[in-house]
């Protein structure tokens, strides 16, 4: 049920907020590509369209047009293979004592067998298989006379990632856990215009201005009346999750005053310390380990060239999941320069490596083409535990790392030589602030 997803809210009655969305959720798109979303509101009907597919796939003129509204909300969607359907889309929305709701959710319940069984025993059933379904209901059903008293209620019992996303009506409400696992950033748009988003970059690539990160705990209820912050759920012991700094988040996205990009840079220089190698050229997997072989390069002057040429159309969508199909898929994503490549040594830098399909058949590629030597180096630590936090790697057998020492794999991959980023190395990279992260994949140390 692991989800990384991408969110995205605005309240902004002057504007067209379902095309705004719609944009928003393009610039989220890396974040989800199994179904994509939009419910707007315009202060009496709440109106949803959903689909599976990626943003463009889902929507056109027409579908947009026809979601008129003074706010909106939108999803992007991305899980493991068997609850991939259209009844699990988002954004979800149920009908209540205020009207429709709208939630769109971007994490991963540690509770959500507990909260289960305590929506059973109170009567009450689930249409979806997705733990945002069960979110919503929780709240429901919590004490309280308004919808805020329910949130803080629901929410006070509920564990684990959420960054949220709800609207009803007249009014959208942004929520993000206490232990601040999932990032979820604020912004302006125009004067009276609000938006809430998974990534800055969402926020800036529709003309918005960023203000500030929603904190761990807090609960903002953005209305005609403008904006209110109350700080509700006990912050917890902090856990952000080190992933979004090193796969997951755009590396134009700013997080924590950081940007991506730099921190990626930095992880690459860092590995030259560590590993250093005489290599000619350094070359990247597109584009996941594009900032962190420029920083490679940088660090240890040897030459950044292209060695892999990705396409572009080549989505996850079409890639089912069985092990044959996901090795063709890599030679369907990317192609060797060969010209460029012929007997040379190469450093090979990519981000992480989790079942190793992805490296193991960019090593057969680039020897086909004539490479001398593949040196892999890889700008974070040996993925070795699953995430319960919302990263769609669940089992340990999935892991390569979770079984095999580093020479193991070395050997697995055929690489000439391999090394990891220490974590050590990849928290200096993400700098000096102060911020208390999730490194459960590498050290099984969760913040839940
Ligand atoms: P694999 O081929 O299974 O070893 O996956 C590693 C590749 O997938 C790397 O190029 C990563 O950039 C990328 N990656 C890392 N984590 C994830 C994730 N949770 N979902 C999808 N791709 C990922």
């Amino acid at each position: 049920m692991g989800e990384k997803c991408g969110i995205f809210g605005i309240f902004a009655p002057k504007e067209e907020v379902a095309r705004l969305t719609f944009y928003g959720l393009l610039a989220l798109q890396h974040r989800g590509q199994e179904s994509a979303g939009i419910a707007s509101a315009d202060y009496k009907t709440v109106r949803c369209y959903k689909e599976m597919g990626l943003v463009s796939q889902v929507f056109t003129e027409a579908k947009i047009r026809k979601l008129k509204g003074k706010l909106a909300i939108g999803h992007t969607r991305y899980s493991t293979a068997g609850d991939s359907s259209l009844k699990n889309a988002q954004p979800i929305i149920l009908n209540s004592k205020f009207g429709d709701l709208a939630l769109a959710h971007n994490g991963n319940l540690a509770n959500y067998q507990e909260l289960k069984k305590y929506l059973f025993k109170l009567g009450h059933g689930l249409n979806t298989t997705t733990d945002s379904e069960v979110i919503m209901r929780v709240i429901l059903a919590a004490e309280g006379k308004t919808l805020r008293e329910k949130m803080i209620q629901g929410i006070s019992r509920i564990k684990g990632a959420f960054s949220l996303v709800i609207l009803s009506k007249n009014k959208l409400y942004v929520i993000r856990d206490q232990w601040g696992v999932r990032p979820l950033v604020i912004g302006k748009i125009n004067t009276q215009g609000w938006i809430a988003a998974s990534e800055s970059t969402a926020i800036e690539s529709i003309g918005g201005r960023v203000v500030r990160e929603v904190r761990p705990g807090e609960l903002i209820e953005i209305s005609q009346k403008g904006l209110v912050s109350f700080q509700e759920f006990k912050n917890q012991h902090q856990g952000f999750c080190i992933f979004e700094y090193l796969y997951f988040s755009r590396p134009d996205s700013v997080i924590n005053d950081q940007l991506v990009h730099s921190t990626r840079m930095a992880a690459g220089k860092i590995l030259v310390r560590e590993y250093p190698v005489k290599a000619d050229l350094v070359i990247s997997v597109p584009d996941s380990g594009t900032s962190a072989a420029i920083g490679y390069s940088q660090a240890s002057k040897i030459m950044f060239q292209e060695g892999l040429i990705k396409s572009r159309y080549v989505g996850r969508t079409f890639i089912q999941p069985n092990q044959r199909i996901r090795d063709l898929g890599v030679s369907l994503k990317f192609s060797p320069l060969s010209r460029i490549l012929k007997d040379k040594r190469v450093i090979l830098v990519d981000d992480s490596i989790v079942r190793g399909t992805t490296i193991a058949q960019l090593i057969k590629i680039l020897k086909a083409a004539g490479v001398k030597a593949v040196h892999v180096r890889i700008a974070s630590p040996p993925f070795k535990n699953p995430c319960y936090l919302g990263i769609d790697v669940s089992r340990y057998s999935e892991l390569i790392a979770s079984r095999n020492s580093v020479e193991a794999i070395r050997k697995k991959l055929k690489a000439d030589s391999l090394g990891y980023l220490s974590l050590e190395g990849l928290k200096k990279a993400i700098g000096g602030k102060k911020i208390k992260f999730c490194t459960g994949c590498f050290n099984n140390h969760y913040p839940i």
